[in-house]
């Protein structure tokens, strides 16, 4: 199964996604120069090289390749690894990987599980951190924004020349600051209230949302899952100010051909980021 590959500017350079998306069948997120995974949903080769896995939420089409990619990683001595999940699951989460290792033949895998919670944040890298903050989902889901701590000169220093610069250093002044730049979001599964609850999810330069439902008469089988329909996906779209809105998780219920033409009639001409979207048919 050939993945989609999205490469999208953001201030910190070209950030390459690549994965899959399906309701019910696998989300499977890859941000392979962060050696990340946003859900491990689908066994895939691309997967083992992730090193940190998040599991939004133990739903078997977002953590269905998490036990391929442990006993993976074993196989071929890729070293310890990671995957954070909401403290909620964290046990079965654990519990559903020493099964898989059993199961093999008992030879452990070299992965650890840490729970995380609703506003905590990790260290993905020096300079990129992970948030997590829950969405409006059936079941405990977190969703997650890369923050790139970012130095830079002060203002005040702008007009300086680098010699003058290099001077102020030497004398001992600080003349960089960090700020925080929140490069993606991905809002995992969720209905529409995470955007009234958490408007500040929309302060990205990529958000990552799913688009689960199409038909009128879906849109109370949406509400009551915590799912988005395109109704409020479209919403979003006219308040999202950043580069880039990448859809998600079509239900089975639409082909893609009809989905991808809903995008462009009801969410391009709203919206002022450009549009893409990682929706595949598994095969
Ligand atoms: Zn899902
Ligand atoms: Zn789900």
């Amino acid at each position: 199964m050939t993945l989609r590959i999205l490469e999208l500017d953001t201030s910190w350079g070209s950030l390459k996604l690549s994965g899959g998306s399906r309701a019910g069948e696998g989300t499977l997120i890859l941000l392979p120069q962060l050696r990340l995974a946003l859900d491990p949903g689908r066994a895939h080769r691309a997967l083992p090289p992730m090193n940190q896995v998040c599991v939004s939420h133990g739903h078997h089409d977002h953590a269905g390749g998490l036990a391929y990619w442990a006993s993976q990683r074993l196989l071929n001595s890729m070293g310890p690894a990671k995957v954070y999940a909401p403290g909620a699951i964290a046990d079965n989460i654990r519990q559903l990987l020493l099964t898989a290792e059993r199961l093999e033949g008992g030879r452990p895998y070299d992965a650890t599980v840490e729970p995380v919670e609703n506003g905590d944040s990790i260290v993905l890298r020096a300079d990129m951190h992970l948030h997590f903050f829950s969405t409006d989902h059936w079941v405990p889901t977190l969703g997650s924004r890369i923050v790139w701590h970012r130095r830079h000169l002060r203002d005040e220093f702008t007009h300086l020349t680098s010699e003058e610069i290099a001077k102020l250093r030497r004398s001992g002044k600080e003349v960089t600051e960090e700020i925080e730049v929140v490069l993606l979001t991905y809002c995992a599964d969720t209905g529409p209230a995470l955007f009234t609850d958490k408007p500040w999810v929309l302060d990205s330069e990529i958000l990552l949302v799913e688009c689960s439902f199409y038909r009128d008469s879906d849109r109370q089988r949406a509400a009551e899952f915590g799912h988005m329909h395109i109704a409020e996906v479209t919403k979003v779209a006219r308040q999202f100010e950043g580069r880039h809105l990448v859809l998600l998780h079509p239900s089975r219920r639409n082909r893609l051909r009809e989905v991808e033409q809903q995008i462009d009639e009801r969410i391009r001409p709203v919206c002022s980021a450009t549009v893409d979207h990682m929706m595949v048919d598994w095969e």
